[in-house]
């Protein structure tokens, strides 16, 4: 089985409260896009993080990387890169930052991101503040929110050898296919979620379920949670509004263009290819 990428990374080690140290590494987020050096891709050094100015409640520990101290911070989208510096969306750093880093730089995305969205509470609307200790933030009133994580499932539906793959409406004809997925409602089991999605979204039913792996998935805070599944019944039926089509691939068939290398869709279909 492949490994997944985007999980924690060996020599990593989550910190909820800031610590002191010389050079630590500083991952600073304007919306979805991080801030590095445009000539190599380093992360700010502190000199230009100094010049940025951030204030303590933009700037959140995220853990030791390697025995440095990782931090993550957010930034007002109107704010430009100081001179050599770029935004570039985290989505780009596949295949150029080496998977620790790309683990970590996910993570320090999504408690940015959250750290953004709860400045204040969202039951009174008034200033939140982090709790120490805690990966979280709390308002005066009592509401205490947590880092939001999605979980959604992903499957991939088995039929003897052949494997069944679906294009999304919003690929164009032509374009990648792959395994079904899709988020969790309150109250579901993942197992339940799967039931229900492959009925809703290609009209059969499913038996044999089967873990394969999860992977963090920051765009913006989701967590594949990916099986294997045995074809149990029905006949491939589309729904119009997430399906533009699905079919099986067998042995000797040409499979499509497939989601990119460091995905868990992909390791999934790689696992289990015809
Ligand atoms: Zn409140």
């Amino acid at each position: 089985m492949m490994a997944t990428v985007l999980a924690t990374p060996p020599g990593f080690r989550s910190l909820s409260e800031p610590i002191a140290h010389d050079a630590p590494r500083a991952f600073v987020f304007r919306g979805a896009e991080l801030l590095v050096r445009e000539s190599d891709l380093a992360l700010p050094d502190p000199a230009v993080l100094k010049a940025l100015g951030l204030e303590p409640s933009q700037v959140f520990p995220v853990g030791l990387f390697d025995k440095e101290y990782c931090s993550a911070a957010w930034i007002a989208k109107d704010r430009e890169a100081p001179a050599g510096y770029v935004f570039r969306p985290l989505r780009s750093f596949f295949g150029r930052f080496d998977e620790g880093l790309l683990s970590v730089a996910g993570r320090a995305f999504q408690i940015a991101d959250w750290a953004r969205n709860h400045r204040f509470c969202g039951a009174c609307g008034k200033p939140m503040a982090p709790v120490a200790g805690e990966r979280a933030m709390r308002c005066e009133c009592g509401h205490v929110a947590y880092p939001r994580i999605a979980p959604a499932m992903m499957v991939l539906v088995k039929k003897g050898a052949a494997i069944l793959l679906a294009r999304n409406v919003i690929v164009p004809p032509g374009g990648r296919m792959s395994a079904l997925a899709g988020f969790l409602e309150p109250g579901e089991s993942v197992e339940d979620a799967i039931h229900r999605e492959v009925h809703e979204e290609v009209g059969l039913f499913v038996k044999d379920l089967r873990y394969f792996a999860s992977q963090s998935w920051p765009f913006p805070g989701s967590l594949m949670i990916a099986f294997t599944a045995e074809y149990a019944g029905g006949e491939i039926r589309c729904d119009p509004a997430e399906i533009a089509e699905a079919h099986w691939f067998g042995p000797g068939d040409k499979l499509p263009d497939l989601p990119p290398p460091q995905s868990i869709s992909r390791a999934l279909i790689e696992a289990n290819k015809p």
